[in-house]
């Protein structure tokens, strides 16, 4: 028997985060080892004081970075 699809969230969170003060990038699939965050740790489930490392600001500094494939006119989803 199969379950029931009535929960969204155990899709896994691999939104990347981008500092809008330097530009560098958090990918959830990567994590940042080098500061103990283990590769598929979401943006979301980083420590409260997680600060970017290069310019050291503050999560509320970070925007979600939107998926866009320029050679696809950005609109379609082409999952197979
Ligand atoms: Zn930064």
């Amino acid at each position: 028997m199969e379950a029931f699809d009535t929960a969204v969230q155990l899709e896994p969170k691999t939104d990347v985060w981008v500092c809008t003060v330097c530009g560098w990038m958090y990918d959830p699939k990567l994590g940042l080892p080098a500061k103990g965050i283990e590769p598929g740790t979401s943006f979301e489930d980083l420590p409260y004081d997680f600060v970017c490392p290069l310019c050291h600001a503050p999560k509320s500094d970070f925007v979600m970075k939107v998926e866009v494939n320029p050679d696809d006119g950005g609109e379609s989803i082409t999952n197979a």
